[in-house]
């Protein structure tokens, strides 16, 4: 039997989170590169994301939940301008004034300044909150 990777995360926090998803099913799990990724989340890079991986006979299920558990979310977020669940959280990495923007130079490309979003795929709306 061996582990095969089922998603991966740029923070270790979403992965953790993940784990213990599975784990509330009763499916165990473990993360690749989560030091790595965590300690020096600059060079993501070159070594990849945090792998979140499960064991060959888990796989269908886990991706079921994985499945039905996007699809609830899904349901949830809606664009308050055209009312469309096409709906997706988005995290960029944008210095907010000249200071962080050398501070995230000087820092090895480390993100200070990061502005979290939601952004519809059917008007392009872009919002803060979910209402
Ligand atoms: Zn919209």
């Amino acid at each position: 039997m061996k582990l095969i990777n089922i998603r991966s995360y740029d923070n270790y926090i979403d992965a953790n989170l993940a784990v213990g998803f599975l784990e509330s099913e009763g499916i165990a799990s473990y993360l690749m590169d989560e030091n790595t990724a965590s300690i020096l989340p600059s060079i993501n890079y070159i070594f990849g994301d945090i792998k979140l991986q499960v064991w060959e006979n888990d796989y269908a299920k886990s991706i079921a939940m994985f499945e039905a558990e996007d699809a609830r979310k899904k349901r949830l977020m809606q664009c308050p301008n055209c009312g469309s669940h096409d709906v997706q959280f988005m995290v960029a990495a944008k210095p907010k004034n000249w200071i962080s923007a050398i501070l995230t130079f000087s820092f090895f490309s480390v993100p200070l300044g990061i502005e979290n979003s939601y952004h519809c795929f059917s008007c392009n709306h872009e919002f803060k909150k979910l209402e």
